[in-house]
């Protein structure tokens, strides 16, 4: 198969991935990520198959502009983020030959007080220095569904 949307699994997002939908716009999905090295950790996925920053459209930014907002204000609230680091990495797709690199960004929130879930405290221990890039998930699964609930109950209109 040549064509790179089949080949995508961005582009081919499983029921099992799509459960964690928090919120879409025209042009981005933003899903509560897999990995949850930092509590309320969310990635923004481009709709569109589309490989970096620089082939964005000036529309999907504006776009962009409206899902950062909005996520923004829904981890400042719902888990009293002092900050939020962004980043757009794209390494791992180039792990295999040929790569299939589909846009998206990473963002994680950053407390300087402890996240407080169904009584689990969950301390950033890295506050007001770079993310831990190697850092396992911290959220115990019995709390996944608990923090889905509470992002999608704080999402401003
Ligand atoms: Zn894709």
């Amino acid at each position: 198969m040549h064509d790179p949307l089949s080949r995508c699994s961005w582009c081919n997002l499983s029921d099992r991935d799509r459960q964690w939908l928090l919120f879409e716009t025209e042009s981005w999905s933003v899903f509560l990520a897999d990995e949850q090295d930092y509590i309320g950790r969310c990635m923004l996925v481009c709709k569109r198959h589309c490989a970096a920053l620089s082939d964005l459209t000036t529309q999907e930014w504006t776009d962009l502009k409206q899902a950062v907002d909005r996520i923004e204000v829904c981890l400042k609230t719902a888990l009293h983020a002092d900050l939020c680091n962004w980043s757009c990495l794209m390494n791992s797709f180039y792990k295999s030959d040929p790569p299939v690199p589909h846009l998206h960004l990473h963002v994680r929130p950053r407390c300087k007080q402890p996240v407080l879930l169904n009584g689990s405290a969950y301390p950033d221990a890295e506050f007001a220095h770079h993310y831990d890039p190697k850092k396992k998930s911290v959220l115990r699964e019995e709390d996944r569904m608990a923090l889905f609930k509470h992002l999608k109950a704080h999402l401003p209109l």
